[in-house]
């Protein structure tokens, strides 16, 4: 405190009078670096083992005032420093940690950070469209930003972040100069931060109907009205997954969305796709792009709903060779992981018997909080209960633009699993 206050006097006497502003700012910023969080013993270990998360009853004590979106420091109980970051007296998740280091929280290290993550998707293989910040994975919580060759999609889904917003735009501006940035922050988990739901340009205007390329495809992306970003991209490798098994295949998808996949299925030589999604709007996109394509008289979409549907041509006996399933997130809260799990082993267990002795399912499952085992667990209760026995292809997780951190559960929660169906 005293060293701050001396600095703080140096500074008034050499900085001449249209550098006030500066002066201001930096007195707030030395001010707000002042306060400190100090953890109660038993939660250090978890957050020492790289968790960003600090939650309100983790907290023994606050050491100095809080200014909601403002830097704060975390010390261990012991008085070690364990991280600085962004805090939110409204929010459960009190304080998000964005550094290890005694480091500045400014415009500058967004911009560094934002790079630094390019640099590594870069590195790992992807040139066009990826994750480009994938959140507490890319140290950037609550952080996400989908990039579409030239455009970028954005959610700012913590106050902390969205205070940061002008300098993350002013970021990608200067490292990308993009077409385009969009803000699709029309999402509930924003409202638990206090924070409105909205969407909007955050660039000039711009159509926001675009076209993407994936695996040699070529996709419509409507980021303005679309689902979440617009476009899956979590699943842009595991959709390469299914070259093999669809040559001269009779294909079934279920929860299509735009068709990603019923399209690469056709792609890859499938005689006949038929995909079906609950929402007519993914479905006339969906058709929109099989016709891009030129796989439309493969390749046809319907609005119906999957449950109902797949029960009733399982009665009626229907075949195919492959069935694709890639449902929606069927719980959000740890309460109702059951209810999950009975609509997985559900609809598996439909898919499962619509599948010719010998073809192939294909099945994913977008929620973390059914994880790797448990999903596996699910997959084989559906077979067992079908009469069916299961042989694993391959079982993988997201692409890897969204990067999985160990130790930190909630970044691996997509799970995509192949297995050849055969009668029992
Ligand atoms: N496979 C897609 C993503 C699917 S997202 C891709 O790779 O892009 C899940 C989809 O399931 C959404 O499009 C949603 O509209 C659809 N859906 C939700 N409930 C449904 C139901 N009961 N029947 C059919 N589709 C449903």
């Amino acid at each position: 405190m005293i060293a701050s206050c001396f600095t703080l006097l140096i500074l008034q006497k050499f900085c001449r009078c249209k550098e006030k502003g500066k002066i201001g700012r930096l007195i707030r910023l030395i001010f707000a670096d002042m306060t400190k969080l100090f953890l109660k013993k038993k939660i250090a270990a978890r957050i020492a083992n790289g968790h960003p998360w600090v939650f309100g009853n983790e907290v023994d004590k606050i050491d100095g005032p809080i200014e909601p979106a403002g830097t704060v420091d975390v010390h261990y109980a012991d008085g070690k420093f364990a991280g600085r970051g962004y805090i939110n007296p409204k929010s459960q998740i009190l304080v998000r940690l964005l550094t290890r280091k005694p480091e500045t929280i400014d415009a500058a290290f967004f911009h560094r950070r934002i790079a630094e993550a390019w640099a590594y998707r870069q590195k790992i293989g992807y040139t066009e469209n990826c994750r480009l910040v994938f959140g507490e994975a890319d140290q950037m919580p609550a952080l996400i930003i989908d990039k579409f060759n030239d455009y970028f999609v954005l959610q700012t889904l913590s106050l902390g972040m969205d205070h940061w917003k002008p300098a993350i735009v002013e970021a990608l501006n200067t490292i990308f100069s993009p077409k385009g940035i969009y803000e699709r922050n029309d999402v509930p988990v924003r409202e638990l931060e206090g924070l409105t739901q909205l969407k909007g340009f955050l660039s000039e205007p711009f159509d926001t109907k675009i076209m993407i390329n994936e695996n040699g495809l070529r996709f419509h992306v409507d980021i303005e009205n679309g689902q979440k970003t617009g476009y899956f991209l979590d699943q842009q490798d595991n959709r390469k997954a299914i070259q093999h098994i669809v040559k001269g295949a009779d294909v079934l998808g279920a929860f299509t969305y735009t068709g990603t996949f019923e399209i690469h299925a056709a792609h890859y030589g499938a005689k006949s796709v038929l995909g079906l999604d609950i929402s007519e709007n993914a479905v006339a996109q969906a058709n929109k792009n099989a016709a891009l394509n030129g796989l439309d008289a493969i390749c046809k979409f319907e609005a119906m709903n999957a449950f109902d549907v797949l029960k009733q041509w399982g009665k009626d006996g229907r075949q195919y060779d492959v069935v694709m399933l890639d449902p929606p997130a069927f719980t959000k809260s740890r309460e109702s992981i059951q209810k999950a799990i009975t609509g997985y082993k559900e609809i598996n267990l439909r898919g499962m018997k619509l599948i010719r002795n010998g073809g192939f399912l294909v099945t994913s499952s977008c929620t973390n909080l059914v994880q790797p085992e448990l999903f596996l667990q699910t997959i084989e209760m559906a077979a067992k209960d079908a009469r069916k026995k299961i042989r694993q292809v391959t079982f993988q997780a997201q692409a890897s633009d969204h990067p999985i951190i160990w130790g930190m559960e909630n970044t691996n929660y997509l799970k995509f699993l192949i297995v050849e169906v055969t009668d029992k």
